[in-house]
């Protein structure tokens, strides 16, 4: 599905002498590099603080504690996505309310949030699946009119640029109170093992995160909170450094293999190609079509018996996880995630892809219809 080795020997110079540097100098924790990191991440998303975690799952984690949220409070989330997002709800004895997401999109909107909003709304968790950004722009009015705070699930979509109706331009995760990001090794910047980061505007929020993240402190052994320890490694920071230069041109690879997978099947009927969100610029974490024939599980064995990777993301919803059970009936549903966890799949999609692989897997595809 990605190739994370030809894109390493492109920058192996650079990012070997980049960790060697850090094993020379012996700052494994907290050191420059992690630093300089967060300041070249702060000045790429044009945001005002950067707060580097060791993953996406305890961004989300953290920001949820920062907003001081009470056992029982409820939280608006996709049930159409990762199981990171809820997760942490959960985990914090919070109620994960799970909406259904737009049918061409995958994402919330602002009517699929406003509708769940009960006076024991305390959090809104849009997800940018796949690369492109929910409709920030009607969430945010939602959240302006209720007073509840966004906390922006960037996992999957950093370097993709959100438009509002006014012209004004913001980078994905930097639009809502605070964004979420995971570096995972396959993540659009990925590290070489686990890391994350947060972000927000608001100074105040940021000190709060800080201290959370290191145990709830601000002075040393001083514990004004209960926290957790969280932090980004000097080692992946000083290869996240290097790599944060090359994102966009990363993202630009994606989209060219996107635009050549669209042009490939948009003609094949029952396959809807991704939708472009007129608001947001797409980063393509995933290219995801829909299969609308109901032979999508007989597509992804012909492509495995070609040799040709896919992944479903997601097949089970949330609610129906067994982990999930406690929140919902038996007999709940919601349509537009069922018909999705049905329909969907994901194709090889990555900065390094080679024309020779890209014609096989679109005459794979070809092939099957
Ligand atoms: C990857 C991912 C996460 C979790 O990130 P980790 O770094 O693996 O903890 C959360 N949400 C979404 C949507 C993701 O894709």
């Amino acid at each position: 599905m990605v190739d994370v080795r030809s894109q390493y020997l492109k920058i192996k110079d650079e990012v070997d002498s980049g960790i060697q540097e850090v094993i020379e100098s012996c700052a494994f924790i907290n050191g420059p590099k992690v630093k300089e990191f967060q300041k070249s991440l702060e000045d790429y998303l044009n945001v005002k603080h950067v707060i580097p975690v060791a993953n996406g799952t305890d961004a989300l984690q953290i920001a949820l504690m920062t907003l001081g949220l009470k056992p029982g409070d409820e939280v608006i989330v996709p049930a159409f996505t990762y199981v990171a997002t809820a997760e942490v709800i959960a985990l914090l004895q919070l109620i994960p309310v799970m909406v259904d997401v737009d049918p061409n999109t995958f994402n919330l909107t602002g009517d699929i949030v406003e509708q769940a909003i009960t006076e024991k709304t305390k959090a809104i968790v849009p997800v940018h699946l796949y690369g492109q950004c929910a409709d920030m722009e009607n969430i945010l009015k939602v959240s302006k009119k209720y007073n509840i705070p966004v906390i922006e699930d960037n996992a999957q979509s950093i370097g993709a640029t959100y438009t509002f109706s006014d012209g004004k331009q913001i980078k994905s995760g930097a639009i809502g109170d605070i964004g979420c990001t995971s570096f995972y090794p396959s993540k659009n910047l990925g590290a070489y093992g686990d890391g994350g980061a947060m972000y927000c505007n608001n100074d105040e929020l940021a000190q709060q995160i800080r201290m959370i993240a290191n145990h709830g402190q601000k002075k040393r052994y001083y514990h004004e909170l209960v926290g957790c320890n969280s932090r980004l490694d000097s080692i992946q920071a000083a290869i996240l450094i290097i790599k944060l230069k090359h994102l966009d041109t990363y993202n630009n690879a994606r989209g060219l293999v996107a635009s050549a997978y669209d042009s490939a099947f948009a003609e094949i009927e029952a396959l809807q190609i991704p939708e472009r969100f007129e608001s947001s610029s797409h980063v393509f974490h995933q290219y995801t079509l829909r299969v609308k024939n109901g032979k999508r599980d007989e597509l992804k064995e012909h492509l495995n018996s070609l040799g040709v990777p896919s992944m479903i993301y997601y097949p089970v919803p949330l609610y129906k996880q067994n982990a999930f059970n406690n929140y919902n009936d038996a007999s709940f549903s919601l349509t537009v995630t069922e018909l999705l966890s049905n329909e969907v799949i994901s194709l090889p999609i990555h900065s390094e892809m080679k024309d020779e692989h890209l014609n096989y897997i679109i005459s794979a595809v070809q092939k099957f219809f």
